[in-house]
């Protein structure tokens, strides 16, 4: 029921830090409420569904772990496109992918990365979105990091806030060289790693800094938690009201409860990545044989509670309703 004075989103009539000003079809995650609570017997089953739909990445790799950690982390381009495979046949709509060189140490180049993606391609062609990392992992400045994806100019790439614009002396390089990923439709997804991140990047969005109306997000949770074991509720922080919406969020966590963390993130509306760049364990604490058995866990357990997994596709079209919109 609507308060009367309260500030709320004309959409889903929830404060849910929207602008009411605007229609929030886009900008809202909870938009489908309307449909419940006004459409009646009106209600657009199709709106209904796609709230319901869940996209599952996978990050099957990172930049540290190696073979030593599990015999199942691909290294090398042939084995990406193993993994791909395999966590596509599982459900998964995305991979977040990092490269390494002849010492298995992490790399950002874009000779490797092109003959990574080429492997991936062959083996599911484009039925995964393929999101490179730029992440620096302490090796590189931020001019090289992005350098190499001006140059690379892949489907998607993750960015690091903290990494790529530490401060606000870095902020003006840092808006130009996104200015630059939109004009090349590039998809950015841009990883938070504490609540207070979310909202720079909230306030930037909303400042008109950004050359996007909107990006899509990544919330990492329990990254300063003891033993980086994430719960659930380290997603409460992102989520608290006068935090920034964003209108596409993933969520990926730490250690063996990453399945009930990501599940929580997918059930409110988010969409999940799971993977060995976080986590090696199924819930009960055994080892995961392979990234496709987590992706696999994800979906069924989704599944189980009424979710759909989105495609690839599905994903595109989420991401680009936001990005083909400039601020
Ligand atoms: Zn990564």
């Amino acid at each position: 029921m609507l308060m009367a004075e309260a500030p709320h989103c004309n959409e889903c009539f929830i404060e849910y830090n929207c602008d009411p000003s605007e229609s929030s079809a886009v900008h809202c995650p909870r938009a489908v409420a309307r449909v419940l609570y006004h459409d009646g017997e009106g209600a657009d089953m199709e709106r209904l569904d796609a709230a319901m739909r869940v996209g599952i990445a996978v990050a099957p790799n990172g930049g540290r772990r190696t073979a030593v950690d599990h015999p199942e982390v691909p290294v090398t381009a042939a084995a990406l496109a193993r993994t791909a495979a395999a966590c596509l046949e599982a459900g998964a709509s995305m991979m977040h992918v990092h490269v390494r060189d002849s010492a298995k140490r992490h790399l950002l180049d874009v000779d490797a990365y092109r003959e990574a993606t080429a492997a991936i391609r062959a083996a599911v062609g484009d039925r995964l979105v393929l999101q490179v990392t730029s992440e620096a992992l302490g090796i590189y400045a931020p001019s090289q990091q992005m350098a190499v994806i001006r140059e690379l100019r892949p489907e998607a790439v993750s960015l690091a806030l903290r990494e790529l614009a530490p401060d606000a002396a870095a902020e003006d390089a840092f808006l130009r060289f996104l200015a630059e990923l939109q004009e090349a439709r590039v998809r950015p997804q841009f990883i938070l790693y504490s609540p207070g991140e979310a909202a720079r990047l909230g306030e930037l969005v909303a400042r008109g800094r950004l050359p996007w109306r909107d990006v899509p997000v990544l919330y990492v949770l329990g990254r300063y938690t003891a033993g980086q074991v994430s719960l659930p509720a380290d997603l409460l922080p992102f989520l608290a009201p006068g935090m920034p919406r964003f209108a596409h969020w993933m969520a990926c966590a730490f250690g063996r409860h990453e399945l009930a963390c990501v599940t929580t993130a997918g059930l409110l509306g988010g969409h999940l990545r799971v993977g060995f760049e976080n986590n090696l364990w199924l819930p009960d604490g055994r080892v995961a044989a392979d990234n496709a058995e987590l992706v696999r866990g994800a979906a069924a357990l989704l599944s189980q509670a009424g979710c759909a997994v989105a495609d690839a596709d599905e994903l595109r079209s989420a991401w680009d309703a936001m990005l083909l919109q400039s601020a």
